[in-house]
């Protein structure tokens, strides 16, 4: 039976039996105000009871009560069982997680909307130096760097930051800041100084075999051209000479170009402001005398803004983009050197009519030593490492390089530079 059915019919069996009792008796009102009193009191032990029961958490699925208060005591049960287990449940998860937080590497930091610390992992204390106290301090009064403050502060968080570490001297850390939630940003911090030291033992080996291999090499270039200014024994000899001669100057080159990126790699920033309609001639004069044909390059200068850079960084790069045009495509094709402002850039553009560049390759040609298609490129000479000194020379000046091209139609190449670049 429905508890609720069972319940009126409790209540309609007093009502009738008051109903009779007045009929013995009388006064049906009296008898009736007191069955309402008798329930009345009854219910209010009943919630008493429960009230007491829910303040101590005694609730079980024995019998605690009759009717539908049994009814109501089995779903209060049955709530707090489920909650209790989803609780479980969660600390196991949160354990999990702490678990996992405290096996990661890298130091992990949530911050607040207030750049206050609210929970780190146990990394973040051997990386950082953060202690579990210090849950609730802004970060910036633990870590001072002022690189730090600044790119926390800027809310700019694209790039990562490389800051000393704040525990030695010695470490390196790389710190990025990711933004979720409402408000809040995971830091991540990890320790870079064994990488720092193998790039860096990269770039000294680069440079110190760069180096060594110029005095051989020199030696054998003296030798040759005096060996190709005798008469040769026989025509054999003639063209292993001017064979010889070849491979050492595209020895020459690869050392000279290996130097460049070293240099643009380790060398400080420096800036002067450059005339760079000036520093195009120049380069098309040189490029019309390396070209053969005067009438192929042609410049044109649409706007008279200078660029905040290093001149002679500025010379390899566009130097380069102009020999490519011309060494990439037929000698009767023009070459077209333009300079301009491009909505919020200044524009140093290169386009030829060449053999153009496959869609595939466009992505890899600034890596260095790639060259496109190996055998087209053994009958062009080169290095593979034109572009690469481009795009070193683009990023030490905050500039972007973009690639236009399609294949036998030619290539169109873009340098980018800030507006807030001119002077
Ligand atoms: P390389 O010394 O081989 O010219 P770069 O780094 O300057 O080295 O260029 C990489 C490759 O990109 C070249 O080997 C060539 O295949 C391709 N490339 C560069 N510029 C052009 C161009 N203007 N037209 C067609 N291909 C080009």
């Amino acid at each position: 039976m429905n508890r609720w059915t069972r319940e009126i019919k409790i209540v309609s069996f007093w009502l009738i039996m008051a109903i009779v009792a007045s009929l013995f008796i009388g006064h049906l009102t009296l008898l009736l105000l007191l069955l309402a009193v008798v329930l009345l009191i009854q219910q209010s032990l009943l919630i008493n009871k429960l009230e007491r029961n829910l303040s101590v958490g005694y609730l079980t699925d024995n019998k605690q009560a009759k009717g539908i208060w049994e009814e109501i005591y089995l779903h209060l049960y049955k709530i707090r069982k489920r909650q209790k287990q989803s609780k479980k449940k969660l600390s196991k998860m949160l354990e999990r997680f702490h678990r996992s937080t405290d096996a990661l590497p890298d130091a992990a930091v949530v911050l607040g909307k207030h750049d206050e610390i609210e929970w780190s992992n146990k990394a973040a204390r051997q990386i950082l130096g953060l202690r579990k106290k210090d849950r609730g301090q802004r970060i910036i009064n633990l870590l001072r760097t002022p690189v730090f403050i600044q790119y926390l502060l800027s809310r700019d968080y694209k790039d990562p930051i490389t800051i000393p570490s704040p525990l030695t001297d010695e470490a390196l850390l790389q710190i990025k800041i990711v933004p979720y939630g409402a408000g809040q940003r995971l830091l991540l911090a990890n320790d870079i100084t064994h990488l720092r030291k193998l790039e860096q033992m990269r770039k000294d080996f680069a440079v110190n075999v760069s180096h060594e291999l110029r005095t051989p090499l020199t030696v054998l270039k003296g030798y040759l051209e005096t060996l190709k200014e005798q008469p040769a024994p026989s025509p054999f000899y003639a063209r292993c000479f001017d064979k010889m001669a070849l491979q050492t100057e595209r020895m020459q080159s690869l050392i000279d170009d290996l130097l460049l990126l070293t240099r643009l790699e380790t060398r400080e920033k420096h800036q002067d402001c450059v005339d760079i309609p000036k520093l195009l001639r120049q380069i098309c004069h040189e490029g019309q005398i390396i070209g053969k044909n005067a009438q192929r390059i042609q410049l044109n200068i649409r706007c008279t803004d200078n660029l905040l850079g290093d001149e002679q960084e500025l010379r390899s790069a566009f130097s380069n983009l102009l020999v490519n045009a011309l060494k990439y495509s037929p000698a009767d094709k023009p070459v077209i050197v333009t300079w301009s402002r491009r909505d919020k850039y200044l524009c140093l553009s290169v386009e030829d009519q060449g053999e153009g560049i496959a869609g595939a390759d466009i992505p890899r040609i600034t890596e260095r030593f790639y060259r496109v298609d190996r055998n087209r490129s053994k009958k062009i000479q080169g290095t593979g490492l034109g572009l690469s000194i481009v795009k070193h020379v683009l990023v030490r000046h905050d500039a972007q390089l973009k690639i236009e091209s399609q294949l036998g139609k030619g290539s169109h190449f873009y340098c980018l530079f800030p507006l807030s670049h001119r002077c």
